[in-house]
């Protein structure tokens, strides 16, 4: 079944964000009876798996954690409706023995698979985001000194110059470039095998979303974008974006890429990029799978959505 929206968006406990500075607050969550926990081991996520969406987050309970991975406690994720709160545990960085049932896989193969629903989908993004910079912000980038979690799992705190560092999201222009009926679209040479997606590009400092979009692509194709129009965003844990998605309107048509960036780009005809979602294109083009922001941006220009 087609995903209607890109995936890790549906995670929607309350993060509780204004409590999670309080003294004391972190201990009594974790030791609260109901307390329920996601556990990765290496970079690969506990879960239950079934078709179509059906699996899950194996959520264990505190009695039931395997040994943790030193000087990173338990990140808080938040609570759902009754009050329960879920947190993300990363194990001992060994390859634990995984009960008979479940499952221990990589975040992206997850998504593509489709084997756990939106809703768990999403707690998982924000848990990998944020365990990942827990394990690459050990040490002080002020002093080198180490750090300490603080805050639920919110920041981390120098224990030599008790400077605070906070989790890290990088925004990422992504952008559907449209020139009448036709659609820019671009490949990488590490993409698969005639996959053609909308360009991106790291935002960068003192730049904004729009003139990032902009740059990107006159830098990878050549190719100048007057208007341009935010759509919706995407959180994308590999290993902490937020996918900014843009459609802009070419103001030139001739392609020059940046073979360094691109292997081919091309204006295709709507009716063409209809084609390759369709799985129907004659040369066997194809565009993004339905998780990223890529298909939904392309579709939504397609439907005249955007
Ligand atoms: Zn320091």
């Amino acid at each position: 079944m087609a995903r209607i929206q890109p995936a890790f968006m549906d995670g929607n406990l309350d993060r509780l964000s204004g409590h999670r500075n309080e003294t004391g607050w972190h201990e009594n969550k974790l030791n609260a009876q109901t307390s329920q926990f996601a556990v990765f081991t290496a970079d690969k996520l506990i879960v239950h798996a079934g078709p179509a969406g059906s699996g899950g987050v194996k959520w264990h309970a505190y009695s039931q954690l395997p040994r943790l991975m030193d000087g990173v406690d338990p990140v808080f994720l938040g609570v759902d409706t009754e009050n329960t709160p879920y947190f993300v545990a990363q194990a001992e960085n060994l390859e634990l023995p995984v009960p008979e049932g479940l499952i221990a896989l990589d975040l992206r193969s997850i998504a593509l698979q489709g084997l756990i629903n939106d809703q768990d989908l999403g707690l998982a993004a924000q848990a990998r985001a944020l365990l990942h910079w827990h394990a690459r912000h050990r040490f002080c980038s002020n002093c080198g000194g180490g750090t300490i979690a603080g805050d639920a799992g919110y920041k981390r705190v120098c224990e030599n110059c008790s400077g605070e560092h906070f989790p890290r999201t990088d925004p990422v222009a992504i952008i559907a470039i449209v020139k009448g009926d036709k659609m820019l679209l671009g490949r990488s040479a590490r993409f698969g095998t005639g996959m053609y997606s909308t360009l991106a590009g790291f935002v960068e400092p003192g730049e904004t979303a729009e003139d990032a979009a902009r740059r990107e692509v006159f830098e990878e194709s050549g190719i100048r974008v007057g208007n341009v129009r935010y759509v919706l965003s995407q959180p994308w844990p590999f290993p902490a974006n937020l996918m900014l998605g843009m459609v802009g309107e070419a103001t030139s048509e001739d392609i020059t890429i940046d073979p360094d960036e691109l292997e081919d780009a091309r204006w295709f005809s709507f009716d063409e990029v209809r084609s390759m979602a369709l799985g129907t294109h004659p040369e066997g083009l194809s565009m993004p799978p339905d998780i990223s922001i890529a298909h939904h941006l392309i579709k939504r220009v397609l439907d005249g959505k955007s």
